[in-house]
């Protein structure tokens, strides 16, 4: 039985809102607060319809500390679950320690003006946290997410130690748009567009964006290219996996999404800096992110699979000498949509949230300090993902990748 604020009420929050609703003996008491109050009220509406239960909503501009702080201290919950976006961690993690309360988020900090997402800002916190008797769970998504979990996984299951691992990220649905992104437009394409880092021999090595590519086959979704490109539990997994000799992210992209984004990085409009505009300064990635189609919108008409798992090479915990398996998950945009009203890229991003939610809520993972997805026991987040609609499995590969 706890009290639990969500910021943000884009598409993860949703989903997360709704399964949180669902398991309404971990989250009996769930308020909700973003800039835009209508998103909230139809987030509510949706999973009172849904479930019955009862979603308090709040307008809050996570950026401004104070007015954070107030609304905390106001519903007094035991955790702030931050959907909002990734320059509103440290924000909102200031006004967590203020206000003394715990904090769980999806995505690292990024600063606005500069495309770079690392841990360093947020582990920065580690010990007013610790000091504050206070716990941050960093990265309670997908990818990062559940990734570092199943790699934690085979770690405690099946391998001694993990020699080489990629994350492969398949997203086989169809939209049926000619351009659109999945998940937040403006991050989405900051996220391709930068260069791609991978870790080989203790150091990461810097590629240019979208340059490796590799034809895959995705277990129920067919052949897919997928590119190698940087990813932020690379860092977190080189962290906790010192023994990783190579570690790799790679995400599946359509030609014809590759074609509209190829354009519009030539033309300017995927920039970062400041331009004029009619006596205004606009920045043209946000611009576009306004003019292309609202990721919640996709829902609807989004048929198709994700697929999404690691595959790690190493010694096997048995002796039997080396090894390498395949752990992932499948998830159907169209079951997603039909049980929360949101695609599957929100849907394998918001249960994750809601679950590392309840194993902080449960106590079932608990510290005092910053931590990361790797640092706790797997086998507890795993199971209930197999119970709240991302079901996994494991198989062994005949041999490690050969790409
Ligand atoms: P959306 O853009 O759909 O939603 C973001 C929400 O945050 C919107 O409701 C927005 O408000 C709100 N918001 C933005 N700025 C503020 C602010 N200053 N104060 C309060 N609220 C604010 O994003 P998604 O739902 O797609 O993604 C949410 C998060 O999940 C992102 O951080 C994203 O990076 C992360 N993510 C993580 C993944 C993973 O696997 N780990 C995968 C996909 C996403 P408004 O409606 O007014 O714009």
């Amino acid at each position: 039985m706890s009290t639990v604020l969500v910021i943000g009420a884009g598409g993860v929050s949703s989903v997360a809102v709704h399964k949180m609703a669902m398991n309404a003996d971990i989250f009996s008491d769930i308020h909700l607060a973003s800039r835009t109050k209508s998103k909230c009220d139809a987030i509510a509406a949706s999973v009172k319809d849904r479930t019955g239960q009862q979603v308090k909503t709040y307008e809050i501009d996570a950026e401004e500390v104070p007015a954070m702080i107030n609304l905390i201290r106001s519903l007094n919950p035991s955790l702030v679950v931050n959907l909002a976006l990734p320059y509103q961690d440290l924000p909102i993690m200031d006004a967590c320690l203020e206000a003394g309360v715990d904090y769980l988020d999806t995505a690292n900090y990024e600063p606005k003006d500069e495309a770079k997402f690392e841990y360093k800002w947020q582990w920065a916190y580690h010990d007013r946290f610790k000091e504050a008797g206070l716990m941050a769970l960093l990265g309670s998504g997908f990818d990062p997410g559940v990734t570092s979990v199943f790699s934690m996984w085979l770690k405690k299951h099946k391998l001694k130690t993990i020699r080489t691992l990629d994350i492969l990220d398949c997203n086989g649905g169809d939209h049926g748009q000619a351009f659109a992104t999945n998940f937040n437009p403006e991050i989405n394409i900051r996220e391709v567009t930068a260069p791609a880092r991978h870790w080989e021999n203790g150091e990461f090595v810097e590629t240019p964006a979208m340059s490796k590519k590799v034809a895959f086959d995705f277990e129920e979704v067919g052949q897919k290219n997928m590119y190698m490109m940087y990813h932020e539990e690379l860092e977190s997994l080189a962290k906790f996996l010192p023994e990783l000799e190579r570690g790799r992210f790679w995400m599946t992209f359509g030609d014809e999404y590759i074609k509209h984004l190829t354009v519009l990085q030539n033309v300017g409009m995927t920039g970062i800096e400041p331009i004029q505009f009619q006596g205004k300064d606009i920045i043209p990635l946000q611009f576009l992110a306004a003019v292309l189609p609202k990721p919640e919108t996709l829902g609807e008409t989004t048929k198709g699979k994700t697929n999404i798992g690691v595959i790690a090479t190493g010694e096997a915990l048995d002796g039997s000498g080396e090894k390498t398996f395949y752990i992932k998950n499948i998830c159907n945009h169209e079951d997603a949509y039909a049980e929360t009203g949101n695609q599957a890229v929100s849907y394998t991003t918001g249960v994750p949230a809601m679950i590392g939610s309840a194993m902080m809520l449960t106590g079932k993972w608990k510290g005092d300090g910053v931590f990361n997805m790797e640092e706790f026991d797997p086998d507890l987040f795993l199971e209930m993902l197999n119970e709240n609609g991302l079901p996994w499995k494991v198989e062994e590969l005949a041999g490690p990748v050969e790409f």
